[in-house]
């Protein structure tokens, strides 16, 4: 599993700069920022529609693999405790 990613997508409402662009008076264009917390600092990363899944689906696997490592650590600690208790 190497498509990995943390962080959360969020949604930004950009005005494109176009003074003719429906933009110009009303809200801008939505587009899709993925937000990180990486070396002390947050850091947004625009994400292009055709990867949006890409994304998504990295995000998931983040998740998979934060359980499969609460559930290893919940595992040893059992063993630790069942050893010190031996
Ligand atoms: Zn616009």
């Amino acid at each position: 599993m190497d498509q990995v990613l943390r962080g959360s997508l969020i949604t930004r409402h950009v005005k494109c700069g176009k003074p003719t662009c429906h933009c110009a008076t009303g809200v801008g264009h939505a587009s899709l920022y993925l937000s990180s917390f990486y070396h002390g600092k947050t850091q947004m990363d625009y994400v292009p529609v055709i990867w949006e899944q890409w994304v998504r689906t990295g995000l998931e696997n983040y998740e998979v693999a934060q359980d499969i490592l609460s559930e290893l650590t919940e595992l040893n600690l059992e063993l630790l405790r069942r050893r010190d208790n031996g």
